[in-house]
């Protein structure tokens, strides 16, 4: 197995954009040019996993704060137009949303300043997923990403705090025979959780022609349990696949979050998600909406950009205000995230209400 150099933070360049720049893509003081709107549908799910959401005592979104379908549209068309070129779809549970099928369908109709197509794909927990596929790829879908942390059923009822195994399963069958490709299935690796199932949840993620991509665990559960010594980190889940599969790094990994590997002679990848040990900040092209219009630069942002002012408000031009807010947003984003600087502040939402 070869290392692949990671990359840590983001540096200034010279030729950044100046504050008041009003036109062209969304590119920051480092350089990094976004390309990618990750929009948070609700904050609500059908699911408490415990490194997201506390069981009982949720603080919901006010539903009145909720952006609607024109205003999602509003604010995705502004993003095309800013050089914007995928959404992903996320939560909470972006299938809880009961007009999913038409978002999907309004935002896969917007196109891009040359007239591209945008790429919709949504992360979801399967739940429902069956029932609702093949309106979604009819509506424009383009990707999905499934969360499955085990497969075993007593392990996905107290780690999820409900028992569904079995829907998520039957949603990942319907996505592996659905057309839309690559499947990809999502796992965060918990110590004494479910560390000693990563080479099943592979073998079974190829079992269904899916790559399965590991994430470390963040600092971002309502209730502020993370901790770095708890975390399975990146080196580790290597190790671990490496005694059951040779690796061999993929290169050219773009803006994309993980880094991936080819087991053994291929075709089948598997890929990390080393947000905490070998963060992917100097290559990230993405901003997020939360479900409630707020913007954010970062997942471990403490700052958000609110949009329901501008959208709801007396703007004489909300198209235009909501462009030079996303600038706005987008320049004041730091080089990186630092969960290991000692003076990491845990946002307040957690990861449901900021969208994953
Ligand atoms: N409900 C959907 C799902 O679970 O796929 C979409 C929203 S969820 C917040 C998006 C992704 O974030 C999931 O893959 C989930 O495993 C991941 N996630 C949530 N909390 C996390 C944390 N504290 N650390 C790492 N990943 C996390
Ligand atoms: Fe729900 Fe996804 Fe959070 Fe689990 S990770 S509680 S499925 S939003």
């Amino acid at each position: 197995m070869t290392a692949v150099p990671v990359v840590i933070g983001a540096r200034p360049v010279a030729g950044a954009p100046a504050a008041e720049r009003s036109s062209g893509a969304l590119v920051d003081t480092f350089g990094r040019v976004h390309r990618d709107l990750r929009i948070s549908l609700t904050d609500r799910c059908s699911l408490r996993c415990t490194y997201c959401m506390p069981e009982q005592g949720n603080e919901w979104l006010a539903k009145t704060s909720i952006l609607t379908l024109d205003e999602i549209e509003r604010i995705a068309r502004v993003a095309a137009a800013a050089g914007i070129t995928t959404f992903r779809l996320t939560g909470g549970e972006p299938l809880l949303r009961t007009d999913i099928v038409e978002v999907v369908r309004r935002l896969s109709a917007i196109r891009g300043p040359d007239g591209g197509a945008v790429q919709i794909a949504m992360t979801t927990n399967g739940i429902r997923l069956r029932e609702a596929l093949p309106e979604l790829v009819e509506a424009g879908l383009s990707r999905l990403n499934i969360s499955i942390d085990t497969l075993r059923r007593d392990r996905f009822r107290d780690l999820t705090r409900r028992d569904r195994l079995d829907d998520v399963l039957d949603g990942i069958a319907a996505a592996a025979a659905s057309g839309l490709k690559p499947l990809k299935l999502n796992a965060v690796a918990m110590r004494d959780v479910n560390d000693d199932e990563l080479v099943d949840l592979v073998e079974f993620a190829v079992a269904h022609d899916a790559q399965l991509r590991f994430i470390e665990q963040m600092p971002l559960d309502a209730g502020h349990t993370w901790s770095r010594e708890r975390m399975v980190t990146r080196d580790e889940i290597l190790a671990t696949l490496s005694r059951r599969w040779r690796l061999t790094p993929v290169e050219g990994r773009g803006g994309a979050p993980a880094e991936t590997w080819v087991l053994d002679d291929g075709p089948h990848r598997v890929g990390v998600i080393a947000s905490v040990t070998a963060p992917f900040c100097g290559a990230c092209d993405r901003l997020r909406l939360t479900a409630d219009g707020q913007l954010r630069n970062c997942l471990f942002s403490t700052t958000e950009f609110d949009l329901l002012p501008i959208l709801r408000g007396d703007s004489d031009d909300i198209d235009r205000d909501v462009d030079a807010m996303m600038r706005g947003c987008i320049l004041r984003k730091l080089p990186g995230h630092a969960i290991d600087d000692p003076t990491f502040l845990q946002p307040a939402r957690g990861m449901n209400a900021i969208g994953g």
